[in-house]
């Protein structure tokens, strides 16, 4: 933060601020330096002096954001699809499951079609053993 330079405290934001563009060789192009006019609170002095330019740290920290984002947002993808694979493992897996669960359902549907059949059959002969079915009306 940008203090007073006569009492050290911390200055408020500038009430004037302009912008200097000087030739950077180092970048081979132009950086804009934000200069301001600061007014201490504490005792009235006032004083120039540079502006953090914050559009730059802006920039600066909003690309540092969308790099964290991209992270979350990777990582995200990567947990969903390692959910998704579990959960397609698990569904395959239910699926097999069930479907031996019906085949042994479907098996046992059948012995017992047959044994009631068999056991039909056994009534059917008693009856006519005793000729039951003769004497009803
Ligand atoms: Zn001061």
């Amino acid at each position: 933060m940008t203090s007073c330079p006569e009492c050290g405290t911390e200055a408020n934001a500038p009430y004037k601020t302009w912008s200097i563009s000087r030739k950077s060789s180092k970048t081979a192009g132009i950086t804009e330096i934000t200069l301001g006019m600061y007014e201490c609170s504490e005792c009235g002095n006032k004083f120039r002096a540079g502006v953090r330019n914050k559009g730059e740290i802006s920039i600066k920290g909003v690309a540092e954001r969308i790099k964290d984002i991209e992270g979350e947002f990777l990582n995200t993808l990567k947990n969903l699809r390692e959910k998704l694979k579990t959960l397609e493992t698990e569904r395959s897996n239910l699926l097999m499951e069930i479907d031996e669960l019906k085949k042994m359902a479907e098996a046992k549907a059948d012995a017992l079609e047959s044994e009631i059949g068999m056991l039909r059959d056994e009534v059917q002969s008693l009856k006519q053993l005793l000729g039951v079915g003769e004497m009803d009306p």
